[in-house]
């Protein structure tokens, strides 16, 4: 097979840059285009001096459409109006995407579903192998225990992001619903202050801790009557979230169009 050709929107942005590397070591993957919003710096450097790497003879570009239509798939980890946007490009270039961006509402989920009715979508709040393992886990542990286990979603994230809880909180947050068998809008629970009164049985909790430099930590509590079980994974390396990215990408290629998860790509279904 073609080496598959990979646009990364998001260029110049912490998980652009490593995108840009991963792809790079890639011998089966080449860079087709790196974009970035009007205006932003970074338009018109080359994509590779970018990402600390020698030239790549690839300029960032302001224009997603002309990048999509020269390419087989594009990674997308930027912010949502902007996913949002590239959705419907990708459908019109008939191009996976891979959206790795966090932070949607249910309108922008809504779109997103609509464009994968012509483009292969995969998206997933964290891309990494252990997280989308630890989902699953989480999801089997839910299923056994009852409601006598309160369950509680604790994150830590580096003091430059923007949404919370994070999506990968939210991820394993849907995971213990869905192995509960219940809905994670009615029992999630996402910020307590004040007199809050006792905790309700059923209800999934989320605490948000933000500062320094950290890539991400997560921590599922089932705390029981004298007894707690915590299933954790902590994130060392952003390589992590950009291979899982990748392998979504060439997973993608030749698929029928639809909107798919990193459960999909990892063959973590039930
Ligand atoms: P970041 O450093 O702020 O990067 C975001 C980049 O997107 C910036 O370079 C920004 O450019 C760019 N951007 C904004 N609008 C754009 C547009 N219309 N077209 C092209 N580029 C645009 O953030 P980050 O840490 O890389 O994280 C990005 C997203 O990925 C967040 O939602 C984060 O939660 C998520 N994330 C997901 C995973 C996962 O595994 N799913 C892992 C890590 C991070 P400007 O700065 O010029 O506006």
């Amino acid at each position: 097979m073609t080496q598959m050709r990979l646009v990364v929107v998001g260029a110049g942005g912490r998980m652009g840059r490593t995108v840009i590397r991963a792809v790079a070591e890639a011998p089966d993957l080449v860079l087709a285009g790196a974009c970035e919003p009007e205006g932003s710096e970074f338009v018109g450097r080359d994509a590779g001096e970018l990402a600390g790497l020698p030239p790549t003879g690839i300029t960032v570009t302001d224009d997603p459409l002309a990048a999509f239509v020269a390419a087989d798939g594009v990674i997308d980890f930027t912010v949502p109006a902007a996913s949002v946007a590239h959705a419907g490009l990708a459908a019109q270039a008939r191009i996976v995407h891979v959206i790795g961006t966090t932070g949607f509402s249910a309108e922008d989920e809504e779109k997103i579903a609509a464009a994968a009715r012509h483009a292969v979508i995969v998206k997933s709040g964290n891309m990494s192998l252990g997280v989308n393992l630890l989902a699953a886990l989480v999801k089997r542990v839910a299923r056994t225990l009852d409601e006598g286990f309160d369950i509680e979603v604790v994150e830590m994230h580096h003091n430059r992001k923007i949404d919370a809880p994070s999506g990968t909180a939210l991820l394993l947050g849907q995971a213990a619903a869905d192995g509960r068998g219940v809905s994670l809008a009615e029992n999630g629970v996402f910020t307590r202050h004040g007199f809050t009164g006792a905790r309700e049985a059923g209800q999934i909790g989320f605490a948000t801790l933000r500062g320094g430099t950290v890539v991400g930590e997560h921590n599922v509590i089932f705390a029981g009557p004298h007894e707690r079980i915590e299933l954790a994974h902590k994130a060392e390396d952003r390589g992590i979230f950009s291979r899982g990215a990748l392998a979504a990408a060439r997973w993608g290629r030749g698929r029928k169009p639809g909107l798919y998860s990193m459960a999909d790509v990892l063959g973590l279904g039930d």
